[in-house]
C-alpha cells in the first residue's frame, strides 16, 4: 500500500522523481543510504500537491536543501524526500528587498543581491547550502545571522500556506521554531542599499577568512557541534587531545577540530561513533556537555 502511495506521489508529479535514490550524493559528509522516493517540485504548486497526497496517505516526508548540515545514517530514509531546488525565485522589490525562494543557493543570492547593490547578507557568501536551508538553520557567520533581516517568511504547513512577518517569528542560535514538516518556501528580505564594490570586497574579505581556518581538504558539514554559551566547540574539542582523532573514515579534521571530515568510504555510522566518543571526552575534560549542530536523520 506505501509502495502504491509512493507511486502516485510520483506519477502526479510534474517535477523530477528518483526510486532508491543514494542519499550520500544529498549530503556533505557523503554518508547516507538511499530515499525510498526523492522528488523535486516544479514549483510551489507543484509541491503542494505532492504534500497534500503525502499527508493523506500518511507517509513520512523531509526536505532537504544542500545537505550541508545534516548526517544521514546508513538505512536511508523510509518515505519521501524532497528537494525545493525547483523554487528558485530571485525578485528585487522596491525599497531595498528582495524575495527570494528556499531552493535558490546562498552563494547564487549573495552574487545578486551584490549586482543589484543590496548588502547585509555578506555573510551567507561562505555557507554552503540552500535559502531554505539557511532560514531553518538560522545560518550565520561573522557576527550576522539570517533570521534578522527576514521581514515576511512563506511555509507550508501540512500543505497550507501560511504567512508570518519577522517579529513573530521564534529563531535563536541555529534555530528557527518550525512546527513538525513544515516547509520554508520563500522570504522577503529586507536589505541595505550599498556600493557594488563595498559589498563585494566584503565578501572577498570573509571567502579569505575561511579559506584560512576551513580548508579540510575533505567531504563536511562545517561545525559539528554548536558552540556552548561563551564557549568554542573547537577549543574544548583540541583539549580533550582529539584533533586527528578517527573512527573509520570519519576524522576529526586536522586542520578545524570541530570539522568532522569523511577522509574516504565513511558510514554513518563511524561519524555517530566518533561523535559519542567526542562529547564523552570533552564532558570529562571540561564538564562542558556538546550538542550536535548537524541534524541527524534516517533510518540506523
Ligand atoms: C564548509 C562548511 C562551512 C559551513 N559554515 C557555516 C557557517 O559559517 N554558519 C552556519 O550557520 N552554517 C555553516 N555550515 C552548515 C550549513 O552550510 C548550513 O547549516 C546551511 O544553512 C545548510 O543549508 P542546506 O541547504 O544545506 O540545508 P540542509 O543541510 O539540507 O538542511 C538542514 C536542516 O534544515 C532543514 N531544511 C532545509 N531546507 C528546508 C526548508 N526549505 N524548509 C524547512 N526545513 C528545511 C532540513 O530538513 C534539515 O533539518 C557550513 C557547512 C560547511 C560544509
Amino acid at each position: 500500500m506505501r509502495r502504491e502511495s509512493l507511486e502516485k506521489v510520483a506519477r502526479d508529479l510534474r517535477g523530477e522523481v528518483k526510486w532508491d535514490e543514494p542519499m550520500s550524493l544529498h549530503c556533505g559528509l557523503r554518508v547516507g543510504g538511499p530515499a525510498d522516493l526523492f522528488i523535486e517540485p516544479a514549483d510551489l504548486a507543484d509541491l503542494r500537491d505532492a504534500i497534500a497526497a503525502l499527508e493523506a496517505n500518511h507517509i513520512h516526508y523531509l526536505v532537504v536543501g544542500g545537505g550541508y548540515n545534516l548526517l544521514i545514517r546508513d538505512g536511508g530514509i523510509r518515505g519521501c524526500v524532497i528537494s525545493l531546488r525547483g523554487l528558485d525565485t530571485l525578485k528585487p522589490l522596491p525599497g531595498a528587498r528582495m524575495e527570494v525562494g528556499a531552493g535558490v543557493t546562498n552563494a547564487m543570492l549573495c552574487r545578486v543581491a551584490a549586482e543589484d547593490c543590496l548588502g547585509g547578507i555578506e555573510f551567507l557568501c561562505g555557507i554552503p547550502g540552500t535559502f531554505g536551508g539557511a532560514i531553518a538553520m538560522n545560518a550565520g557567520a561573522h557576527g550576522s545571522e539570517t533570521l534578522p533581516h527576514v521581514e515576511k517568511l512563506t511555509t507550508l504547513r501540512q500543505g497550507e500556506v501560511v504567512t508570518q512577518m519577522g517579529p513573530e517569528l521564534e529563531f535563536g542560535y541555529r534555530f528557527l521554531k518550525l512546527q513538525p514538516g513544515e516547509i520554508v518556501v520563500s522570504a522577503i528580505l529586507r536589505l541595505e542599499p550599498a556600493e557594488r564594490r563595498v559589498i563585494e570586497d566584503r565578501m572577498a574579505g570573509y571567502l579569505a577568512l575561511r579559506g584560512k581556518s576551513q580548508r579540510v581538504g575533505y567531504p563536511n558539514a562545517g561545525s559539528f557541534f554548536k558552540n556552548p554559551p561563551g564557549e568554542h566547540a573547537w577549543k574544548l574539542i583540541e583539549a580533550a587531545g582529539l584533533r586527528g582523532v578517527s573512527v573509520g573514515g570519519a576524522q576529526v579534521s586536522e586542520v578545524h577540530t570541530n570539522f568532522l571530515v569523511n577522509k574516504g568510504g565513511a558510514r554513518a555510522t563511524d561519524f555517530l561513533a566518533l561523535a559519542a566518543l567526542i562529547k564523552q571526552r570533552v564532558e570529562a575534560t571540561s564538564g562542558v556537555m556538546l550538542e550536535e549542530e548537524v541534524r541527524i536523520v534516517g533510518e540506523g
